[in-house]
């Protein structure tokens, strides 16, 4: 049975980007007659908080958004994650990384390549380990990576242009979200992953560990993201607004649920609906590659 997921991290409010794949994920997923499940991707503990996990989970449960299996949490997988990186360590494609993050003037825990990620140029790759904390990363071979992308067509990138080596474990202990996120898809047995397009860049790395890994490929589909009306980004650090604001500024969750399945091009135009009955309008050939702006009443 296809099984498909949203896997929010519980660091803010979800807002409408947030939403919006986490709507495509399930209709794309039951419109297959599938199972939808959520993963709270709390890895990086210091920056997560159960209490804005909990409020994701709500907000999406009032859209009519529920996840089909219990919740998994990565706080509780470090087991499975040690165990991954066993088998990578016996297949000899880990090597130690000592550079820090200043360095690097990179964020190890922020996936998204918009947020100041470069590929990482492999410095380690051949330095002499000199023996204090060091992370972990895997060597990637060298070829490309052909991969097919429902809503984008055909992808053929080099992980080394876009990510290089990627960081699995963290010089402070934690595991790092590259592993976390392909040994959970794996695990959960996830063949379909809808995200925002701004993950697109860290695909081909990823096909690349689930290969390590013996994982079966996933399907990929990443969207369009939702920006404020002048076209900036939306984000937690831009104030985006979530549901509970919205609603406080007069709008139902039915009318919030319309506009986001119009914006995903099930219906003509934004009008309030429920979940359920979006599912036999959903098809991929009716999303827009393009990004979606948030309309100005509901903007900051
Ligand atoms: N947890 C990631 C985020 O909140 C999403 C990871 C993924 O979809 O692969 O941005």
């Amino acid at each position: 049975m296809p099984i498909g997921r949203f896997a929010p991290s519980p660091t803010g409010i979800l807002h409408l980007g947030n939403l919006r794949t986490a709507l495509a994920s399930w209709l794309s997923v039951k419109a297959r007659g599938g199972r939808w499940i959520i993963r709270m991707e709390d890895v990086d503990t210091p920056r997560c908080r159960s209490e804005l996990g909990d409020q994701q989970l709500r907000d999406l449960a009032s859209l009519g958004l529920e996840s089909d299996a219990p919740i998994l949490r990565q706080s509780d997988r470090s087991g499975a994650y040690r165990e991954a990186l066993r088998h990578l360590h016996e297949l000899d494609l880990l090597y130690p990384c000592q550079c820090t993050r200043k360095d690097l003037h990179m964020l190890a825990s922020a996936p998204h390549l918009e947020d100041g990620l470069r590929p990482y140029p492999n410095t380690c790759r051949h330095r002499e380990w000199e023996g204090f904390e060091a992370a972990l990363r895997l060597r990637l071979p060298k070829d490309r990576v052909v991969w097919r992308d429902e809503l984008l067509g055909p992808q053929d990138d080099d992980p080394a242009q876009l990510t290089g080596d990627p960081l699995l474990f963290r010089r402070d202990g934690l595991f790092a979200y590259h592993l976390a996120v392909v040994v959970d898809d794996g695990f959960q047995g996830v063949d379909e992953i809808v995200r925002g397009v701004d993950l697109r860049g860290v695909t081909a790395t990823q096909i690349r560990l689930q290969e390590a890994l013996r994982i079966p490929r996933s399907l990929y589909a990443h969207l369009g993201l939702a920006t404020a009306p002048d076209g900036s980004r939306l984000g937690k650090r831009a104030g985006a607004l979530g549901l509970e604001a919205l609603r406080q500024r007069g709008s139902s969750t039915n009318e919030i649920l319309g506009w986001l399945a119009w914006s995903l091009g099930c219906l003509d135009q934004p009008r309030p609906c429920e979940a359920a009955d979006l599912v036999k309008r959903f098809d991929w050939s009716r999303v827009s590659t393009q990004s979606v702006q948030v309309p100005v009443a509901w903007s900051q």
